[in-house]
């Protein structure tokens, strides 16, 4: 099929209704939102814009099947997972197609994503059925200790719009394999795919209420009412560090329970021993993976001055052959920005580091419309003023600067007030666990620029969060520990 028919064909049959207690239905005023195309501006599809009572409507479905499903077998809830996993698999090019068209990236960006967030079902399948407790005889003799994990109850998960699929797919997974309900309120901007994920995990069995799907263009008149009442027992949200702070403080009156992935300022490091070729090959992937919209993101390079003039000259040629356009047109690597906000920072921080000093090695000005383009972009000499070293850019522009030894290239590191992902590169094994031992980030990555894995724990420290998701730490965030004392 041609792919402007295709793109008609999957626009037609996709879900555009709130998802609540099983079925896909109308927001209860009535009223849609439309979502766009950031590559052309036009509008794919209207959707079905929830109110607060359809927030009311979906917990009191999530309390209601919350029982039964926590009581479900271990074994049972892993094959519902299992099952999505593979509907996931089946429906993936319907799944790459949707993403790239509601988010912008490139198509083989999108059908990595669709693996990589079907594979959190695969995970938690597998961890559903391995949640254990202890049993241990208290040190004074005087009795037993019994402790065992019960699942968290009613959750509500906020999911930005980077990653349309994965964000929820490592909230819903652990939550499901823990025996935990769950309210998502996906990004206005990309709400389809998770609509289209409801329906997957319809068909793979889940119960009518465990899981609901309600898109709103009005986000905290929709969770504000949700974070207020007492039967919700956890938020997850991943999103800015600043729209997760209000709602942890939106939290905190009723002591809920919070997991927090936020915003991210990922240093790329480069020593002198450094294998140049590869840290360059790694540095594209670290920089330019989902158009460099991803919270671990390259957001500034650090390069021994040793070693600077190699690595930028590479880094240029190798930026320079990544092919910008349409994210579903054969060849495109790199789609467009997510909306007309996201290019206008990311181009208000590139000018602002060239007005101080920065050059321009490759790029920096984003193309006429219409789409939200922004090219590849490479800057060197970046002063240390510069915006863009302490902000997160969210975008295909990689500034570089220099340093002249560990010490002054580990502080250059933790130069932030995030704390989510750091790349480093050396061939000295003493000097990499050192280095990643005194780098404050959740996730170090060494000689490699990719470290998201669903069995590896994904979160961060400082303003980026707490909280895990993925590996076998991350199934906890959904379950309360308890303890009983046995005479
Ligand atoms: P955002 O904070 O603007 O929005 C995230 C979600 O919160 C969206 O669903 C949005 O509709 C909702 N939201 C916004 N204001 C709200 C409010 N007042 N009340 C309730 N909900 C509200 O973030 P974004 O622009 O969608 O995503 C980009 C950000 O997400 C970046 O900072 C990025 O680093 C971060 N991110 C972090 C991770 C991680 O795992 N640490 C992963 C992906 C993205």
């Amino acid at each position: 099929m041609a792919t402007e028919q295709r793109v008609r064909d999957l626009l037609d049959r996709i879900p555009t209704g709130i998802f609540v207690n099983g079925a896909f239905r109308d927001s209860s005023s009535g009223a849609t939102f439309p979502v766009h195309d950031p590559a052309t501006e036009e509008v794919l599809v209207e959707v079905a814009d929830a109110t607060p009572e359809d927030g009311a409507a979906a917990l009191d479905a999530a309390v209601a099947a919350g029982p039964a499903w926590a009581a479900t077998p271990a074994r049972e809830r892993a094959e519902i997972l299992r099952a999505a996993y593979e509907g996931l698999h089946a429906r993936a090019d319907d799944f790459a197609l949707l993403m790239t068209l509601e988010m912008g990236k490139a198509l083989p960006e999108s059908a990595n994503e669709l693996k990589y967030g079907a594979e959190f079902f695969r995970w938690f399948s597998e961890e559903a059925v391995r949640i254990a407790g202890r049993y241990t005889p208290a040190p004074a003799g005087t009795g037993r200790i019994l402790v065992s994990k019960a699942p968290v109850g009613p959750c509500l998960a906020i999911t930005p719009w980077n990653f349309p699929l994965a964000m929820g797919t490592r909230k819903i997974g652990p939550a499901l394999a823990a025996g935990a309900t769950m309210v998502v309120k996906p990004a206005g901007l990309t709400p389809l795919t998770m609509l289209l994920l409801a329906e997957v995990l319809k068909e793979a069995g889940v119960p009518d209420g465990v899981i609901s799907v309600l898109p709103t263009s009005k986000s905290g008149a929709l969770t504000g009412p949700l974070l207020a009442d007492p039967r919700l027992r956890k938020l997850t949200f991943t999103g800015s560090t600043e729209v997760g702070a209000a709602l942890v403080a939106q939290s905190a009156p009723g002591i809920l329970r919070t997991s927090m992935e936020l915003g991210g300022n990922a240093p790329f490091v480069v020593f002198d021993d450094a294998d140049v070729d590869h840290a360059v090959a790694q540095a594209l992937l670290a920089k330019l993976r989902n158009g460099g919209e991803a919270c671990t993101a390259a957001n500034r390079f650090h390069v021994h001055e040793s070693v600077l003039e190699e690595f930028t000259t590479k880094l240029v040629d190798g930026m320079a052959k990544y092919v910008l356009g349409r994210g579903i047109d054969d060849g495109v690597t790199i789609g467009p920005l997510v909306s007309a906000d996201q290019q206008a920072t990311v181009s208000e921080l590139v000018q602002d580091a060239v007005a101080k000093g920065a050059s321009l090695r490759l790029g920096g000005v984003a193309p006429e419309g219409p789409g939200h383009f922004f090219p590849p972009t490479v800057l060197a000499d970046v002063p240390a003023d510069a915006r863009i070293l302490t902000e997160e850019v969210f975008g295909p522009v990689a500034p570089i600067v220099s340093f002249a030894d560990e010490d002054a290239g580990v502080a250059a590191a933790n130069a932030t007030e995030y704390g989510l992902a750091a790349y480093i590169f050396t061939k000295d094994l003493d000097r990499a666990l050192r280095v990643a031992d005194r780098i404050e980030a959740g996730m170090v990555g060494v000689n490699r620029g990719v470290i998201s894995d669903p069995a590896g724990p994904f979160g961060g420290v400082k303003a980026s969060g707490f909280g895990r998701e993925g590996g076998s730490e991350g199934i906890e965030e959904y379950l309360e520990t308890r303890y009983i004392a046995l005479q």
